[in-house]
């Protein structure tokens, strides 16, 4: 079949400021043992974790916490958390946390129903279908992981990501629950949000946007350009806060049939050897990324302009974010080694005019 577009989300998703005091009402009556996959503080500081065990335990659910998972979680993390529920037979998973917990969460759920180790998962080309009931709490608004079937595990050795999909591995059930974002501070709040606006913006450029994602795709850079700077100026809006929620579900669809692009591909390295927190190393990226597609897309890169008032590299900067390159301690060593990964990735390819190493080196500089 020719021309035939795909839209398919079969995550069930609820929009429920303070949801997370009922979270057991949204699990079926089989889910009697469930593994809490999260990080190392943020969930217990702010009394989320105890939320989630005091719901389950009124409904007589045991919890097994894992509070282990670190910022862009290791293959290692993913796969202790998925021997844990082998071990403890539990039958469904909970991630609550930013993109890190809910990817890690994600893994341990397939690898937790296949008995199968993660590292073996992300080598295997079939993959099985099976995993954890599996339901994903964010509590940053970036990510989208919550909408999407992909944990990305870092392979340190490497400096970059590899990502554990399958068509199966959408989480069942997303609560979006605002209140939890309100205890980001300001610069999580901003790279997360520009996150989100990234997945968008590289989703709509992508060689494989269709109808659907391009209509998402808009809608969610609206919302994050009407809501980003209120976010950050009065964290307390709450009602700007679900709009971000929602921005970056809406995003996290459009990534889940489109992928990003040569910005992410690039972006893990910023991550991974220079330290740059995920939403940040996309910031930086993206206008570079954009100009570049604008030779091949002008179209879509001018709709693009006209929604933020401004193009994309002059808008991070309403944001106090420093898009230079040279300001972040990066080598030409490390430019090339960037480069060259990322001249391999899917998403790469799939970005217009699909950048060679060599052009992703000049269009950085
Ligand atoms: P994150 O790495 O999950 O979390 C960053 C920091 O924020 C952590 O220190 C975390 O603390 C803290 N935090 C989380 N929620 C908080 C809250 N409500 N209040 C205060 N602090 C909070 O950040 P992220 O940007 O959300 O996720 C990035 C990861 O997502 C990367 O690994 C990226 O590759 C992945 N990602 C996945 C997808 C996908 O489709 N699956 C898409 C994009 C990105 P604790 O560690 O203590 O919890
Ligand atoms: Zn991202």
């Amino acid at each position: 079949m020719k021309n035939i577009y795909k839209y398919f989300i079969p995550t069930e998703n609820i929009v429920a400021r303070g949801g997370l005091t009922d979270v057991a009402a949204l699990l079926p009556p089989y889910c009697k043992i469930v593994l809490l996959v999260t990080g190392k503080n943020s969930a217990r500081k702010f009394g989320y974790t105890d939320i989630i065990i005091d719901s389950l335990k009124s409904a007589g659910i045991n919890t097994i916490v894992f509070d282990k998972v670190e910022e862009d979680p290791s293959i290692e993390t993913a796969d202790t958390a998925a021997k844990i529920a082998l071990k403890n037979n539990c039958n469904t998973v909970i991630g609550l946390g930013g993109g890190s917990a809910l990817d890690a969460a994600k893994a341990a759920a397939i690898g937790g129903a296949t008995g199968i180790s993660i590292e073996k998962l992300l080598e295997m080309k079939e993959k099985p279908m099976e995993k954890l009931f599996f339901v994903a709490v964010p509590t940053t608004a970036g990510t989208g992981s919550e909408a999407t079937q992909y944990s990305l595990l870092s392979n340190k050795e490497k400096n970059t990501k590899l990502n554990l999909a399958t068509e199966n591995s959408f989480p069942d059930i997303a609560l979006l629950d605002a209140e939890l974002t309100v205890s980001m501070p300001v610069n999580l709040t901003r790279n997360t949000g520009v996150d989100a606006l990234a997945h968008a913006i590289e989703g709509y450029l992508t060689t494989r946007a269709n109808p659907f994602t391009d209509i998402l795709a808009e809608s969610a850079i609206t919302t994050v350009a009407e809501n980003i700077h209120k976010v950050i100026n009065n964290p307390n809006d709450i009602s700007a806060r679900e709009k971000m929620l929602i921005a970056s579900n809406i995003a996290g669809r459009v990534i889940a049939h489109t992928g990003t692009s040569a910005c992410h591909a690039l972006g893990y390295y910023l991550t991974l050897v220079n330290g740059l927190p995920h939403g940040l190393a996309n910031a930086v990226l993206l206008g570079k990324i954009v100009k570049w597609v604008s030779k091949f897309s002008p179209g879509k890169v001018e709709v693009i302009e006209r929604i933020l008032k401004n193009n994309v590299e002059d808008f991070m900067k309403t944001l106090n974010i420093d898009v230079s390159l040279s300001n972040y301690n990066l080598t030409d060593d490390d430019l090339i080694n960037m480069a060259n990964i990322a001249a391999g990735r899917s998403s790469t390819k799939a970005t217009p005019g699909s950048p060679s190493a060599n052009q992703l080196v000049e269009l950085l500089k």
